[in-house]
């Protein structure tokens, strides 16, 4: 996630760039820059932190021009600093970046071969001497960036200027938004609507595999292979407000529907799919080392111990290792017995969650290995830890965390099949499997939400209730935990998370008419028992809204409601089943009016 923002046309471009960049500040900012071209030089300003830091820069160097490029920075490779702050410049091409370059390094490698030396960490830079490599050989910056775009594998959304060919600005997409904007005789482009709102509301929505090039004071639209295309504006007449949210109510709701991207993020780049493998360049420990580790400790907070929980079924089934689980405030303060073949897990999405922190601190000192799995490059946790894989999931503003969790657990499987490979407990053929069922994701969760519309009508039905129970049984449990927090956390309902099997041990004594019980009944190995535990509510009157697998007409036939979720693999299934959880606490919340719309949680 980022901002990047392109200018053309008649009036000076960086008040616009800066304008627009502080409209796309929601999507991150770990360092912003700006690069205009005047006189055929590009003139880029570049700063850490937050865009202020680029205003001041900029008044104190002030730069001129009427074609430019902006970005705000949410790092994914490299951490924030100014070396890595965008755009970046190979000879005479400067490129801003949205996205993930899933074959960087082995770009990187070629074109460090060809005598190429690299100034940032960041994936990008490989773009900006890839096109200047081809611009060498073809002399046209046209056909360059063509030849170029389709070298790349991952995820971009571009802008590019050559100081070789300084009236143009090309821009292209694959995988991340970009929206071009009609003035009168300018242009503009940026990661969303309401970076260019205030100058235009005639807009071209760009698709995957388009390419724009301004010139001259036209704007050339053709796909990246180079046929033309005939593209038609639409009028937005969304208020600015709305369109920040992408048209969603609530920053929740948008981060909701987010999530099959989100996923994308966090797997990007990592597969091997054809060795059954995953490659995690922030993990250090190597398979030996991995080897040596005869207890894991997973220590979170939160929604993030939810995760937690989620890991401990996944490294266990799959690893044979044992995984104890600590909320990280109990963990630092109960003398744990961990040595040198403990590898603690360390699980924040701000990375900087004091207690957790705390907990990596005793962990190091009493000599374990450690990983952390963060969203926010470079923070606290990710810096002290000697390992970590990032989520990817882009900044999380909605205040209850939805994505942010969902790429917890994703890279809590990719953690589980590259330590399952190393120890040798998953084979080539497991791994093969395992990756594939990663790759599935994405298309699942689009299938799932579209439940929505359904699920808000459930949320009607049951918005009154003064309490929810939650249950599920093994790797579902946590989910049923989660799915309470939720409610708990915005729709100010009380809720409790209960192990199915637990039921009789005291909470069935609360189960009347009154009390909706979201019980999680996919078809798996605990499925029988879960369906009778669900026979006991029933039998108390309670309100069974049932979390099953699509189609099961025997859990229709029993249950109150039933919300159901594509039937795949066991160790998927809580990814599924947490959206439906997410939907049905924010469509509560928001029929009640509790629903705090703060923007909580970025630095
Ligand atoms: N992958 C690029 C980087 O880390 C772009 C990240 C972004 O989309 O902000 O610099």
């Amino acid at each position: 996630m980022c901002g990047i923002v392109g200018y053309t046309g008649n009036q000076e471009a960086t008040p616009i760039i800066l304008e627009g960049l502080r409209k796309l500040e929601y999507r991150g900012y770990d360092s912003a820059g700006v690069c205009v071209i005047h006189s055929g030089r590009a003139e880029i300003r570049r700063s850490e932190g937050k865009l202020v830091n680029l205003d001041k820069l900029l008044a104190t160097a002030p730069v001129n021009g009427e074609i430019g490029i902006g970005h705000t920075r949410w790092a994914t490779h490299g951490r924030p600093s100014e070396i890595n702050a965008h755009p970046h410049q190979a000879g005479s091409i400067i490129v801003v970046h949205n996205g993930i370059i899933e074959n960087y390094l082995e770009l990187k490698e070629r074109l460090t071969g060809l005598g190429r030396t690299f100034k940032s960490e960041t994936d990008t830079e490989v773009i900006s001497h890839i096109i200047d490599e081809k611009f060498k050989e073809t002399g046209n910056f046209e056909q360059a960036v063509r030849n170029a775009l389709q070298e790349l594998r991952g995820a971009y959304a571009v802008c590019i200027l050559c100081e070789n060919d300084p009236g143009v600005l090309i821009a292209a997409k694959q995988g991340s938004p970009m929206v071009i904007g009609l003035g009168e005789n300018e242009y503009f482009v940026a990661s969303d609507i309401p970076a260019i709102l205030s100058h235009t509301r005639e807009m071209v929505f760009m698709e995957d595999g388009e390419m724009v090039v301004f010139s001259r004071g036209k704007a050339v639209f053709s796909t990246v292979a180079g046929e033309p295309l005939e593209k038609k504006p639409r009028h937005i007449d969304w208020s600015p407000l709305m369109a920040e949210k992408g048209g969603y109510k609530h920053f929740m709701l948008k981060e909701i529907f987010e999530q099959p991207r989100a996923i994308r993020d966090t797997i990007a780049g990592r597969l091997m799919e054809e060795d059954g493998n995953v490659f995690l360049e922030g993990v250090k420990l190597s398979d030996g080392e991995l080897a040596q580790v005869e207890r894991i400790f997973i220590v979170a907070c939160g929604t993030s111990w939810h995760a937690a929980l989620v890991g401990k079924f996944l490294i266990e089934e799959h690893c044979r290792i044992p995984v104890e689980v600590d909320i990280a405030s109990e963990f630092r303060y109960r003398n744990p017995i961990i040595n040198d073949k403990t590898l603690m897990i360390l699980i924040s999405q701000s990375g900087e969650t004091a207690d957790t922190l705390a907990a990596l601190r005793e962990g190091k000192a009493r000599g374990a290995k450690n990983i952390a799995i963060c969203n926010v490059v470079d923070s606290s946790i990710a810096r002290e830890s000697n390992g970590v894989i990032y989520t990817h999931a882009g900044p999380e503003i909605g205040v209850a965390s939805t994505k942010a969790f969902i790429t917890q657990l994703a890279a809590l499987f990719l953690f589980t099949i590259r330590f399952g490979r190393a120890i040798g407990t998953i084979d080539r053929d497991k791994g093969r499997t395992m990756v594939s069922l990663l790759i599935r994701i994405p298309a699942l969760l689009d299938n799932v939400l579209e439940l929505n519309g359904q699920i808000e009508k459930i949320a009607r039905t049951y918005m009154h209730a003064r309490d929810f129970l939650y249950l599920g049984r093994g790797i579902n449990y946590p989910i049923a935990l989660e799915g309470a927090l939720k409610l708990k956390e915005i729709s100010y309902i009380h809720a409790e998370g209960y192990p199915a099997g637990e039921m009789k041990h005291g909470p069935i004594a609360l189960i009347d008419e009154n009390m909706p019980v979201v019980i999680v009944v996919p078809k798996n190995e605990n499925y029988e028992k879960v369906a009778s535990n669900m026979e006991e509510v029933i039998a108390r009157g309670g309100l069974v809204i049932a979390v099953c697998s699509e189609g099961d007409e025997e859990i229709r036939k029993k249950a109150m409601t039933t919300i159901e979720i594509p039937r795949d693999s066991d160790d998927l299934t809580p990814i599924l089943v947490s959206v439906p959880m997410q939907l049905l606490a924010y469509h509560i919340a928001v029929l009640k009016g509790t629903l705090a719309c703060k923007i909580g949680k970025i630095k």
